[in-house]
């Protein structure tokens, strides 16, 4: 390894591109032509009776994926979005009350509280997990504070045993966004709906999908038929199931088709295949990073196992020598050119810390005149920039995230990229001359 860098006029480690991910096979198209066949393409009805709680297809999808997690219900719903706002009103959370979430996710994981005028108060995250960090989590707690919204970020858990004891201190709701982490285990459980209830996206991008789709968890019978409700128009038969308790029952269209289900029937048997590929990928990857200077493979908690929806690696500006920026701009240029963004090796960051978007820095969420944020006499929580200083610095300085360690790559596919990060962190003394 020793022809010059490619950014610097020499040959790069590789030109061919990278194989592209195949997610959709035999078994899902003969799942859609069985339903097709069947004509029943959805069995929702938003009104009293069997039709309330959806299709065969739906069903049995339903029961199947509990039965995979184990967990006593699993409810499918349009989108894990949808799925969150559905935890959030199963969850009795409304005007005023806050919930307390990483800044550093996928934006739904915060703005689904403000569908029920509750208000997002993030903490920081921890560098190790990338998942909210529990000391800021018990920094942020007011008289308002409801529920904490835990994220598994990339796939890894975040600190569960820790989290619980502060839920069970402070009487709060957990809410688990387990979108990136279908298979991740905590302490030999599948996270998602540990304590109270969460769940998975199945949107394209994540690790079984059915184009758009999402699946809540929980162990609760009262959250699971109050998200059955929420999902489908539960305004027009509570009355027929004798439930006095109505708060946050005004149900949106969430509902999954019979061909979608059939889809999701067929992914989830790809699941464990996907997950040991991923799993046999990264550690190739840990164990070709290790050691090198200035690079930190992903990491697991003890006894937590990672299902690597997205590779992250930190960088160490201070030991490599060079900023990330220009590490990442040498390491694409030794590698194909990525055809779609999903493809690109290696990024710099992850999403902007959600608190400075403007939806926060100008409070303007739901209507123009400040709801939910103008709680009377009580201000709205910050917003600053310097609220979460880990989630910035990891977004300006320190995180890389890679799409490479996924399925259909192989091992050969990775030594190519830890080769081309390797030829980098080399020729680095030659890029800080370069920008001298
Ligand atoms: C994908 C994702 C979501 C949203 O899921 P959709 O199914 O696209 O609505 C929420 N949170 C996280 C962490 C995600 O990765």
């Amino acid at each position: 390894m020793s022809s010059n860098l490619s950014l610097l006029g020499g040959t790069p480690v590789r030109s061919q591109p990278f194989p592209q991910r195949r997610t959709m096979g035999d078994a899902e198209k003969k799942a859609v032509l069985e339903v097709m066949d069947s004509d029943c393409i959805s069995g929702f009805l938003g009104s009293p009776g069997e039709g309330a709680w959806g299709g065969p297809k739906v069903r049995e999808f339903e029961e199947r994926w509990a039965d995979r997690f184990g967990y006593k219900h699993a409810i499918s719903v349009n989108s894990w979005t949808s799925g969150l706002m559905t935890a959030i009103g199963a969850a009795r959370l409304g005007p005023g009350d806050e919930i307390i979430c990483p800044p550093y996710t996928m934006s739904a994981s915060a703005t689904a509280a403000f569908f029920y005028g509750a208000i997002p108060v993030f903490a920081d995250i921890d560098p190790v997990t990338y998942c909210i960090d529990p000391k800021s989590v018990e920094a942020r707690i007011t008289p308002r504070t409801r529920a904490i919204m835990v994220v598994h970020l990339f796939g890894g858990s975040a600190d569960m045993d820790a989290l619980h004891a502060i839920a069970d201190r402070h009487g709060l709701r957990i809410i688990e966004d387990a979108a990136q982490a279908p298979g991740t285990t905590w302490k030999g459980r599948y996270v998602g709906g540990l304590r109270d209830i969460g769940g998975f996206s199945l949107n394209y991008h994540k690790h079984i999908h059915t184009g758009e789709g999402g699946v809540i968890v929980t162990n609760d019978d009262d959250l699971a038929l109050r998200s059955r409700l929420i999902r489908n128009h539960g305004e027009n038969f509570i009355e027929t199931l004798g439930l006095q308790d109505i708060d946050n029952i005004v149900g949106g269209n969430y509902r999954l088709t019979e061909i979608q289900a059939a889809i999701g029937i067929a992914q989830l048997d790809r699941l464990d295949d996907i997950l040991a590929q991923r799993r046999m990928l990264a550690r190739h990857l840990a164990a070709r990073l290790e050691g090198v200077p200035g690079l930190h493979a992903a990491t697991e908690l003890p006894g937590c196992d990672h299902a690597y929806y997205i590779y992250p690696i930190r960088f160490d500006p201070a030991v490599v020598g060079i900023d990330r920026r220009t590490f990442i701009e040498a390491v694409s240029a030794e590698l194909p050119r990525a055809g779609i963004p999903e493809d690109i090796p290696l990024s710099g960051g992850y999403v902007k810390p959600l608190y400075l978007n403007p939806v926060y820095q100008r409070r303007i969420a739901i209507g123009g005149k400040g709801f939910p944020f103008d709680r009377a006499g009580d201000p709205a929580p910050s917003y600053a920039k310097g609220l979460c200083p880990v989630a910035e610095r990891m977004h300006e300085d320190e995180l890389m995230i890679s799409f490479l360690v996924r399925e259909p790559l192989t091992t050969s596919d990775l030594d190519d990229f830890a080769d081309a990060m390797l030829k980098v962190i080399e020729h680095a003394p030659a890029l800080r001359r370069r920008s001298a």
